[in-house]
């Protein structure tokens, strides 16, 4: 057993990555632990602008480190680490830009656009409630 094998989520400041994320916690609760996994350590902002600078070769050092000063467990025991960059993935609005968003709620014609961008908080959640949205209105101008 390890101290993260409960936990979803930690939150790191201070580090070159602001939280590690342990997906597999949610499987593991209650149930027999088995070897292997991932930890997912995320990096946002202006502190992943300067990460991109970086080769993922760096990157993958400097977060190793910063993992095991955070997990010394974890020494020696790290595989291969893997970087995805996502640049401008998570909708972002210029200060008073928002003020777009009535104009990409309002349907165009019979088509109604779905994505996180439209509701309040940019997740999963409100993508998927987004799409829904989308569907029914769609089926109601179609009389269904
Ligand atoms: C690193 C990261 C971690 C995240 N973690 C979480 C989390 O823990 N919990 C959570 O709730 N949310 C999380 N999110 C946010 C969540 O993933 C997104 O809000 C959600 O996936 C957005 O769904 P979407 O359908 O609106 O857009 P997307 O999933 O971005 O889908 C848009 C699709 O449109 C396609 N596309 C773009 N342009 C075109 C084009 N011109 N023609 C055709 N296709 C096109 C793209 O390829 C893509 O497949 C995370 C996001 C990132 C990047």
């Amino acid at each position: 057993p390890q101290p993260w094998d409960e936990l979803l989520a930690v939150s790191t400041p201070q580090l070159s990555f602001q939280a590690v994320f342990n997906h597999a916690a949610a499987t593991r609760r209650g149930g027999e632990r088995r070897p292997g996994g991932a930890l997912a350590c995320f990096a946002g902002g202006a502190m992943a602008d300067d990460l991109f600078e970086l080769s993922d070769e760096a990157i993958v050092t400097r977060f190793a480190a910063d993992l095991i000063s955070l997990y010394p467990q974890l020494e020696g025991k790290l595989d291969e680490g893997a970087v995805r960059r996502h640049r401008r993935v998570v909708p972002f609005w210029a200060p008073g830009r928002r003020a777009s968003l009535p104009v990409l709620r309002n349907p165009l014609g019979p088509i109604h656009l779905a994505g996180d961008y439209q509701l309040d908080m940019p997740s999963l959640a409100d993508a998927a409630s987004s799409g829904e949205n989308a569907g029914k209105a769609v089926l109601a101008s179609m009389g269904r």
